[in-house]
């Protein structure tokens, strides 16, 4: 019996991708023809910003190539538009004049860019943003011309405006509105974007109401509707002019809005609105047509992102495949812009009315601001500015409506205990759904990814792009694809071979940015981006704090810690807990403390209302719930009693736990805390990769537990054994022996040179685990075991201490108490 014909008009991003559901639920139910009006395969159509910028290339973003067509027995029709549908004959006619017949046809002609009908509006050089022909007419006027403006400061005209710049035009955007991308963001956050967009160099017109576009055959200028005093905007270069200010251009790009493109369906008779007016079902006024895209209006809404397009896709191929079950109800859409460095987010109903609560995060400093609506204790609407990882988490709320009221008061600083940042965003991802939506772009749920990596055995981004295209579009969600399979396979995800950029701004690895400073001697951000090509100027929050630590790490003295690269813990001294308070822990060398040391601490217990103390497995003392303004004096008290912070939030040398030894052990074969506070007062206050743990044991019952330690000690009666690459966190690894040795000073020279070849050469966010994995045991005891090396790595740590974060070297080096130079510096930024 031969196949029914399923005929698809549009080969664009909802309708190909209603094809793949299909092949999924019924791939030989149909013989299906596709007609593309553009000369290429299907391609995903929001990467067409990236490739403006120069990020990425037309064959990067192919989301099918031919073969898939071949393979999936599809025949593909491109550059031939369908020119008539007609429903009594059951038939497609193209422009070239084919006909096709169907017995379902899928209509997925997407939309239309809206080109503002003022004069001149056909002139050469006025283009909309919209497909592959688009791109190349702006990169072609980009080697011509100079300048250019794009009218519309939406999400797709400050994208092109981006991008245009990139390619080295001057381009000024002309807003209708006071605020940019109006529909996504709320004043604050949009004059932050604009103040960022700003520094890069994009000009903007403001309240500017194009008139008409000017020039002969091709575009010369733009002119607006003010009167003849010009606009004051000086910065747009607006020129005073008889009939309104206007500005030069030699290119104008329109991207002011989109039109659902149903003029085949409207002259077919097919029942339009705004849209293609579709059912529940997909379905249209005609049951043998459906429709997807944006070309649809389903219950009066036209959307024009592509995850409720997916959405739509899965619906109709359910119903194309004859199984009848589901429903499209409508979505709630988030959205982001694609401008690398920049990190927005925005979701559902921001703007707050009558009965509606506000919750507002703002930190200037750090250029942070996050806005949730709520009504009932439920989020209405979301906006985010500098820090957007929790998105995901606000939108999977607001999606579900979930009653908030248990955690509402610390809702803003995110779902999780920041203070472990190695493991945080893990936490996150583990505290969401299975349905909760990962990847906008291409529609993967976080259920998709854990099964892909457990069913496939992934161990790599790559692999899950491969296998489930998240994080394959824009790459907003990179980070939490990557906690996902960090929470999912351990943290020995990342040994993975192949190269992984260090972040979205860069194609080089961290260990060639490593080599680079090193080999080139780069001492500063700027010119480690600069010699790098970033692709933003400013970095972002992922590369931002590695580039700090590496530069530390390998030019003490030299560079200068920049605290405005740093996790808040970080610049505060204190754990962000997940109320919003912090916890402070002072050090306790190697556990050992006094009566005043802990009378100082019930002081400040008292005087700063701290509601909990505990006694932690690190052998200090954690103080809860201390207030962010608090901080400072608290500080500035306990350090005035000799005490510092335990660091027990940084990248940095946490503890160095000890037993008690053979002070006072019947089985204690060394001063196990001796040496543990010597340990601690030579490390304590280095930056590192990741957090840092040593311990000492008295002896092989080990009650220090120094084989999970990043450098662990077992003493014994001769002498003592040196343990490495320890980790007791989510996935347990027990140390390697890397020697024996008979001294104290050895112990000491050891462990600094060990830590010193870890600052030197692990990847940032590493620890020593992995890197340990990574690089071999072998490796590690080639270096440590020649003496010059040992000597040199061991000295270049002595050295690097004189700056470390917070006392001199020197002063220890000299024999002084512990307590004589504890000073401490933080803020409450
Ligand atoms: C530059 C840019 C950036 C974007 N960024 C984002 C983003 O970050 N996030 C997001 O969610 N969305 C984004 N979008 C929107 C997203 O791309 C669209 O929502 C999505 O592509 C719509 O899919 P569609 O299949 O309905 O239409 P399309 O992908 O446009 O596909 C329609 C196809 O039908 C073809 N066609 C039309 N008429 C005919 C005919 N008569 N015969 C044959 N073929 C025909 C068209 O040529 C086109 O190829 C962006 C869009 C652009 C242009």
């Amino acid at each position: 019996m031969s196949k029914e014909k399923l005929v698809l008009i549009g080969n664009g991003m909802a309708g190909v991708r209603t094809l793949e559901e299909l092949l999924k639920l019924a791939p030989e139910m149909y013989d299906i023809t596709v007609f593309g009006a553009e000369p290429h395969p299907n391609y995903n159509r929001i990467m067409l910003s990236p490739v403006l910028a120069g990020e990425k290339t037309v064959d990067d973003i192919v989301l099918n190539d031919l073969d898939w067509y071949a393979r999936n027995g599809i025949t593909l029709k491109t550059g031939d538009a369908v020119s008539r549908i007609d429903r009594i004959g059951r038939k497609v006619i193209t422009a070239s004049g084919e006909e096709q017949p169907y017995d379902r046809l899928l209509i997925a002609t997407g939309s239309n860019p809206f080109i503002i009908p003022v004069p001149g509006h056909d002139k050469e050089g006025v283009i909309g943003f919209r497909d592959i022909a688009d791109v190349d007419a702006m990169l072609a006027a980009a080697r011509q011309y100079k300048k250019a403006v794009v009218i519309g400061g939406g999400l797709l005209g400050l994208e092109a405006a981006n991008g245009l710049m990139k390619n080295g035009m001057d381009v000024t955007v002309v807003h209708l509105m006071d605020t940019l991308m109006e529909r996504q963001l709320d004043k604050p956050a949009a004059s932050l974007l604009k103040a960022s967009l700003e520094e890069r160099g994009m000009q903007f017109l403001m309240e500017a109401q194009t008139t008409e576009i000017l020039g002969d055959e091709r575009v010369t200028g733009v002119r607006f509707a003010d009167a003849a005093q010009g606009g004051a905007n000086a910065a747009g270069g607006r020129m005073p002019g008889a009939a309104g200010s206007q500005v030069e251009a030699d290119l104008v790009v329109m991207a002011v809005g989109i039109r659902p493109n149903m003029v085949l369906a409207q002259d077919a008779g097919i029942h339009c609105e705004r849209g293609i007016v579709v059912n529940d079902t997909m379905q249209t006024f005609d049951p043998r047509v459906y429709s997807v895209g944006e070309c649809v209006q389903h219950r009066g809404t036209c959307y024009g992102l592509v995850a409720p397009l997916f959405e739509q896709a899965k619906v109709a191929a359910n119903h194309l495949a004859q199984l009848g079950i589901s429903r499209y109800e409508g979505s709630v859409t988030s959205t982001k812009l694609k401008v690398t460095g920049i990190d927005l987010f925005s979701a559902g109903d921001f703007n707050e009315s009558e009965g509606d609560e506000t919750l507002v995060l703002q930190d200037p400093g750090a250029g942070v601001y996050k806005k949730l609506v709520i009504r009932d204790n439920r989020i209405k609407g979301a906006v985010m500015y500098g820090d957007t990882i929790d998105g995901t988490w606000y939108f999977q709320l607001l999606r579900e409506g979930t009653d908030i009221s248990a955690f509402r008061s610390s809702i803003l600083f995110g779902q999780h205990d920041l203070g472990d940042a190695g493991h945080g965003d893990e936490h996150r991802v583990a505290a969401l759904g299975n349905d909760a939506e990962i990847c906008g772009c291409n529609g993967v749920c976080k259920g998709d990814i854990v099964d892909a990596i457990v069913k496939k055995g992934l161990f790599t981004l790559e692999d899950v792009r491969a296998h489930t295209k998240a994080s394959s579009s824009c790459g907003s969600c990179t980070g939490l694809v990557e906690s996902i399979l960090a929470s999912t396979v351990g943290e020995g995800y990342s040994a993975a071979p192949s190269k992984k950029p260090m972040c979205g701004c860069t194609e080089h690895s961290h260990d060639e940015v490593i080599a680079g400073i090193k080999e080139h001697e780069l001492k500063d951000m700027s010119a480690v981006r600069s010699f790098f090509d970033w692709k933003n100027a400013d970095g972002c929050a992922a590369c931002r704090p590695a580039l700090n630590y590496y530069l530390l790490a390998n030019w003490p003295g030299e560079y200068h810690d920049d605290a405005q690269s740093r996790f808040i813990n970080e610049r505060a001294h204190g754990n962000i807990q997940k109320d919003g308070t912090y916890s402070v822990v002072p050090r306790m060398f190697g556990g050992l403390c006094t009566p005043s040391d802990l009378r100082a601490i019930a002081d400040a217990c008292e005087k700063y209302d701290v509601p909990e103390m505990k006694v932690t497995g690190g052998q200090r003392i954690d103080l809860f719930g201390v207030k962010k303004e608090d901080l400072p004096a608290m500080w500035a008290d306990l350090s005035k009693a000799g005490l510092v912070s335990g660091h027990a939030y940084g990248k940095a040398l946490r503890t160095v736990k000890t037993c008690a030894g053979k002070t006072w052990c019947r089985f204690g074969t060394q001063n196990s805390t001796g040496l543990g506070v010597k340990l601690e007062q030579m490390t304590w206050g280095s930056w590192m990769p990741h957090k840092f743990k040593l311990a000492v044991s008295g002896c092989p019952r080990n009650c220090a537990e120094a084989t999970i330690k990043d450098f662990g000690v077992v003493c014994v009666d001769s002498g003592y054994e040196l343990h490495v690459g320890g980790n007791g966190g989510i996935k347990v690894r027990v140390t390697d022996l890397l020697c024996k040795v008979e001294t104290e000073e050895e112990v000491l020279e050891y462990c600094a040179a060990f830590t010193q070849k870890y600052r030197e050469e692990a990847r940032y966010l590493e620890r020593t685990a992995p890197w340990v994995e990574r690089v071999g045991l072998q490796y590690i005891k080639d270096a440590l075991f020649d003496e010059a090396t040992r000597k040199a790595l061991a000295e270049r740590f002595a050295y690097s201490q004189k700056f470390a974060q917070i006392d001199p070297w020197k002063e220890r080096a000299e024999g002084a108490e512990a307590h004589e130079f504890h000073k401490i510096e933080i803020s409450a930024a």
